[in-house]
């Protein structure tokens, strides 16, 4: 044990601020401090059995995670001394200099003899760090190489010798060997008490006894270990692979390393930096140079592990995560997989990054759009980007977010009343915001920036949309390198990002080698779903859970490796959160059954990271005839909030009440033609042949194909067993197509609707709707519904606490996501007027749910425009529209009918 007083007291003679306030400067809250009480072994008595261990005095130990690093406290009797001490140490370890340093070049050439003069002596070898292990382990080293210490080890494990090397030469910053250049020669005026021997440094005279000795207690020196590590050939041509690497805890682990590499010891190797997490210990090991400062290597660039490492590495490398920590004095080791390092690989990608949070490498997909917090599955985008940035090496993702308050309240005058007003509503309610988002590489270069022009109402949805644009293009490039720039740019500018190739492709110049995307064309086989159709089916914006299993299978010899599978899997419809053809499966069952179908492979490195068995898989891979199989079942759908609400507050339920709503219309009017504008999924056309109408000819036209394949399937259905007694019906037709575009075949007829439409689109083309339908197609009737803005109140059951505030619906959502806008009675009343009285129609204005004279009004608000002449002019023929499905009663054979 240490006594905490001892290391506090050097602490005295410093500047006035404790490390922890030191690290609170650097950190802030990035600085985590967790305190646990640990037994203290030296009262136990040497008896670890007992049911009542013997209560010695309690001491602490904490634990301080920063963003790049975690450090491990001594055990202290206080727990703020083992605050103190854990700061201490991290500052310690990131090299960060207590008092203002800014030394000369001469200065930092005497602080760096200085310190190496430091690290051999008698007062470092006992301390407890991961340098001085190392020494320690040198001393175990046989014959003629006890004691030496490897330059690469001085380079990368002591903070303070590359600090102050940066005051030699800026570049040693990101150079290990320029590092390790210079602390050689600042080792060779240390005559008297260091000597160098080739790239190692080695103590001029042995240590004292007692200091050998002090140093003598580490555990386990007899234990040998087996760790797993991974090759990376520099040759392209040669696969990654596993291997196992042995030694003994009192050998020293560089010259095991060494001899895997085909080199003689420890120094002949050199270390990369740290690689994954903030706390990893796993590095690529590679041949150093046999000259230092010629910085010539023998070995090709090895664009696998430079990639991986960010840094250029030579010839063959080895990734492994072995070491000495801060944490203890004994080494540490932790296998290496094939998984794991396509994982790692796979984590790069911003794709994958997002497949991997949510464990689903073989499911997921960044979804294209954040449409609400809730319904978001995984890391959010923020979080992705900032992994994405540290993965590749790069500065923290820059976001700076505005919002339109200071705009907003510039107009309102300064009496006391209305400022709180402002405050307390206004501010609050109307405010926007809009968020802007740059990618700076290490040396500050601008790369990438995204700055949409679309406000939101909440900051953090700004934020993570601005990041999910980032993702979405990066995620573009990483899936196929290859990319051209015009296309990139292109993609670019429609996600409002501009970015500068010359430092983008400078960052990733790799991943073209590491990169490509397998098969373009991943159309599934058939499609085999089966079980019973339970109705429930989801559609878009629905939160689905699905379980579902992935194998590979040979076709030759029907072969299967199971790879993986997955009980409970949620995610939204609509906005490829899962991989394409996971969702049009999905989209067309019901709950209760399952699917079944065969894709192309992806590209290997997603296939390898989720494996299991890396060696059963690649030999899988190698045979040509291999594709990938699902089964998914789907267990569960909640619909999106609005249909939710529709139905929970209303009987019957909105969406029934819309329907009847136009049945009575028809009624009224005996029409024999009908067109339902955004048909959707047929919900309308579905159930109004369930009434007995006057109806011959109904179609429906929407720009959704997803949409249109479900209500195409729903209607034939229906009018396949509708008899010719109970139904007037003899022609029904979808089309794909914009109802903003008009379409001569749609001329002129009896009824039209346009249910809970417009709101689905901007306001603009909202208008430009309402111009065409009345100008082009001339309905006799014109349906059209939308949400009244104002009754969300009720919906949403929120109120504002001042009575006396006017706005209040102010505080409402909109009840979907995918609404562009809502309109009060008042907004919607003043569209359809002026639209009216352009193209000579009556108008009434009504709804469902509620009632007219019962604020706040209806539910849905429906305006009904009416014809006021009879037109028979006829129209340019004008097709627009695509047929996707027609029924026509005289097609029918007689035996379906
Ligand atoms: N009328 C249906 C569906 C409402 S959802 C019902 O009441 O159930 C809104 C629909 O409008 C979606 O299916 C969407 O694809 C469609 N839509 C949005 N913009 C459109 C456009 N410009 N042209 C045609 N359909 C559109
Ligand atoms: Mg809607």
């Amino acid at each position: 044990m240490i006594e905490a007083g001892k290391t506090l007291a050097n602490h005295t003679k410093k500047p006035s601020l404790t490390p922890k306030a030191i690290i609170h400067q650097k950190f802030g809250d990035k600085a985590c401090y967790k305190v646990e009480e640990v037994q203290d072994d030296s009262n136990q008595n040497g008896c670890p059995g007992l049911a009542i261990p013997q209560k010695g005095p309690s001491l602490y130990r904490c634990t301080l995670e920063l963003p790049e690093t975690t450090v491990v406290s001594d055990a202290c009797r206080r727990k703020k001394d083992a605050e103190q001490s854990a700061a201490e140490k991290a500052i310690e370890k990131l090299g960060i200099q207590l008092k203002e340093y800014n030394p000369t070049k001469e200065e930092a050439w005497n602080d760096l003899a200085g310190r190496i003069s430091f690290l051999f002596s008698n007062e470092f070898l006992p301390s407890l760090n991961p340098l001085s292990a190392h020494f320690r382990a040198a001393l175990r080293r046989e014959g003629h190489f006890k004691g030496c210490v490897p330059l690469s080890v001085l380079a990368i494990y002591d903070g303070k010798v590359s600090n102050i090397c940066k005051y030699i030469d800026p570049m040693a910053e990101s150079n290990s060997l320029l590092v390790m250049s210079l602390v050689l020669r600042a080792a060779a005026k240390l005559t008297d008490s260091v000597v160098i021997s080739d790239k190692q440094l080695q103590r001029r005279n042995e240590y004292p006894l007692e200091i050998l000795s002090s140093t003598n207690n580490e555990s386990n020196l007899s234990e040998s270990i087996s760790i797993d590590v991974v090759i990376i050939p520099a040759s392209l041509e040669k696969a990654v692979e596993s291997v196992k690497l042995n030694f003994t805890a009192a050998g020293y682990y560089l010259d095991v390393i060494a001899r895997e590499l085909g080199m003689n010891e420890a120094s002949d190797v050199i270390i990369s930096r740290t690689i994954g997490k903030a706390s990893s210990e796993m590095r690529i090991y590679s041949a150093a140079p046999k000259q230092l400062l010629c910085d010539q290597f023998e070995g090709t660039l090895n664009i696998r592990a430079s990639y991986f490492a960010g840094q250029e590495i030579h010839g063959d490398g080895i990734l492994a995560s072995v070491g000495y920590t801060w944490r203890s004095t004994d080494i540490f080791h932790e296998a290496v997989s094939l998984r794991s390092y396509y994982r790692m690989l796979v984590n790069k990608i911003p794709g994958g990054a997002y497949k991997i949070s949510r464990d689903a490498i073989l499911a997921a997909n960044l979804p294209s759009a954040f449409t609400m917090k809730s319904n978001w599955r995984g890391s959010f985008p923020r979080d992705i980007l900032s992994t994405f940035c540290r993965f590749h090496y790069l500065s923290e993702p820059v976001f700076s977010t505005q919002s339109n308050s200071s705009e907003a309240s510039l107009d309102l005058p300064g009496s006391r009343k209305k400022l709180k007003v402002t405050q307390s509503n206004k501010e609050e309610k109307t405010e926007a915001f809009c968020c802007e988002v740059k990618i700076y590489s290490k040396n500050q270069e601008l790369i990438v920036q995204c700055s949409p022009q679309e406000t939101h109402r909440k900051q953090t949805d700004a934020v993570q949309i601005a990041a999910l644009k980032v993702l979405s293009w990066l995620n573009l490039f990483f899936e196929n390198p290859n990319i051209s720039s015009e296309k990139l740019n292109l993609l670019a500018e429609n996600l409002d990002i501009h970015f500068t190739p010359r430092y983008f492709f400078k960052e990733f110049a790799l991943c073209h080698s590491m990169h490509n995307n397998k098969a373009a064309e991943n159309e599934p086989s058939l499609i085999d779903i089966t079980g019973e159709n339970s109705g429930a089916t989801p559609s878009n914006g629905s939160l689905v859970c699905i379980s579902y299993s992935v194998s590979l299978f040979r076709e030759e010899d029907s072969i299967k490796d199971h790879l993986k599978s997955c009980e409970e899997f949620e995610f939204e419809i609509g906005n490829e959160a899962v991989l394409p053809y996971i969702e049009s499966a999905v989209a067309q069952m019901a709950i209760g059954q399952s699917a079944y179908f065969q894709v192309d492979l992806p590209s290997d490195e997603f296939i390898l990271a989720t494996a299991v068995d890396s060696a059963s898989a690649l030999s899988l891979l190698s045979s040509k005839r291999c594709k990938m199989e699902y089964n998914i079942t789907l267990l569960q759908v909640t619909e999106p909030l609005e249909e939710r609400m529709e139905q929970a507050q209303f009987s019957p339920p909105l969406s029934k009440q819309r329907v009847e709503f136009a049945v009575q219309q028809i009624k009224e009017s005996s029409a024999a033609s009908l067109v339902d504008f955004g048909c959707g999924s047929g919900s309308l056309l579905d159930s109004l042949l369930s009434y007995p109408t006057s109806l011959e000819k109904i179609v429906g036209v929407d720009i959704s194909l997803r949409a249109l394949t479900k209500a195409a399937k729903l209607l034939h259905t229906k009018l396949n067993k509708l008899s010719e007694s109970s139904s007037k019906i003899k022609y029904a037709v979808l089309y794909d197509g914009s109802i903003t575009k008009f379409d001569s075949q749609l001329h002129g007829f009896d009824i039209a609707t346009c249910l809970e439409v417009i709101e689905h689109m901007e306001e603009e083309e909202a208008s430009l709707f309402g111009e065409v339908v009345l100008s082009c197609f001339r309905p006799k009737i014109l349906i059209v519904s939308t949400p009244n803005y104002e009754y969300n109140v009720i919906l949403q059951g929120c109120t504002t606490e001042d009575p006396d505030e006017k706005n209040q619906t102010q505080v409402c959502k909109f009840r979907n996501h995918d609404h562009k806008f809502e309109w009060t009675r008042a907004q919607f009343e003043s569209w359809a007027a002026d639209l009216a009285a352009t193209h000579n129609y009556g108008l009434d204005f009504s709804g469902v749910g509620g009632a007219a004279d019962v604020e706040p009004g209806f539910a849905s608000q429906i305006a009904i425009f009416r014809r006021r002449e009879d037109n028979f002019t006829n129209v340019e023929s004008d097709n627009h529209y695509v047929p996707i499905w027609e029924w026509n009663r005289e097609n029918i054979p007689p035996k379906e009918q």
